[in-house]
């Protein structure tokens, strides 16, 4: 796996992949990797004739207060892990690689990256879709892969994409989970073990209100509130927000006829954590 530590490293790969006409896939990451990044990784190799991923923590993305100081760094157990995967370059920039001094232009995706997280977390999706645009500006990347864990996320990204022509196609993978249920996250690292027996309400709640959309049940609001209810039976006290959306675009919808998403975000101690589950409708 070759290493590339600057915009002009970077820019020699990307030139020499595009004289031999390969095909490049892209798996941006804040690092602390796990499956689930991984998984991004392998499937990129299947379908990619070249992969590079990118280890950046975007200081943008965080919020005051937020745990960008002690989000888990871990760059050479990543670096093995990713060649394992069967990753072929890793962009590593630094801050001034990414923002030129002076930088002023910000990517904003509205009012998408204000609903959800967005609502919890002003300015994230402005740090995220900026920081993926100029990544996707230097990567140049035919294919670009993320995870639906982060559903929001990847609405916005795809949103941005179409919405300012970028020549890339997003693909959103499955999320990877602990056998427990518990989806895979580099915030995990901060749960205590009975934090990370209190994390499963999370899968729990989806798993229940999945049942009870099999079952017939099609309220969105009555969904909700089923979800609500069982994050608190755990003693899950602090959440953000339980939102039944129209899948792929998150609008908003009370009845639906066809699976929608459930999303969650809500605190167990002092981590956040998110979780989502497509419901489907069943026979
Ligand atoms: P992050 O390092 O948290 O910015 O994540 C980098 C990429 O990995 C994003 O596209 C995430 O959605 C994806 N990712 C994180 N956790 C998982 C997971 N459990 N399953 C699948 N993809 C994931």
């Amino acid at each position: 796996m070759e290493l590339l530590n600057t915009r002009e490293e970077l820019r020699r790969w990307v030139e020499q992949h595009r004289r031999e006409g390969l095909i490049t896939g892209f798996v941006p990451t804040m690092g602390a990797l796990h499956e689930g990044h991984l998984s991004l990784v392998r499937q990129a190799a299947r379908t990619c004739d070249r992969v590079i991923a990118s280890i950046f923590v975007n200081p943008t993305q965080f919020g005051p207060g937020e745990d960008f100081d002690r989000y888990p760094r871990q760059e050479a157990q990543d670096r093995a892990l990713l060649e394992q995967a069967g990753c072929h370059a890793l962009f590593l920039p630094g801050v001034a690689d990414i923002y030129p001094p002076g930088q002023q232009t910000m990517v904003r995706v509205e009012p998408l990256g204000s609903e959800l997280c967005g609502a919890f977390r002003p300015g994230h999706f402005q740090g995220v879709a900026t920081v993926v645009a100029i990544l996707f500006n230097l990567v140049q990347p035919r294919f670009a892969f993320f995870g639906n864990k982060d559903y929001q996320q990847v609405a916005v990204i795809r949103r941005m994409a179409a919405d300012l022509a970028m020549p890339v196609e997003i693909v959103g993978l499955p999320t990877v989970r602990d056998a427990d249920g518990l989806a895979l996250s580099s915030r995990n690292a901060y749960l205590s073990p009975p934090e990370r027996a209190q994390a499963l309400a999370l899968s729990h709640a989806l798993k229940a209100a999945a049942a009870a959309v099999r079952n017939g049940e099609r309220d969105g609001k009555a969904v909700e509130s089923l979800a609500r209810q069982v994050l608190t039976d755990h003693g899950v006290e602090r959440i953000d927000y339980v939102a039944v959306r129209r899948a792929g675009t998150l609008e908003a919808v009370e009845r639906f006829s066809e699976a929608p998403v459930l999303l969650l975000a809500a605190h167990v101690g002092k981590t956040r954590l998110i979780d989502n589950m497509i419901l489907s409708l069943g026979k």
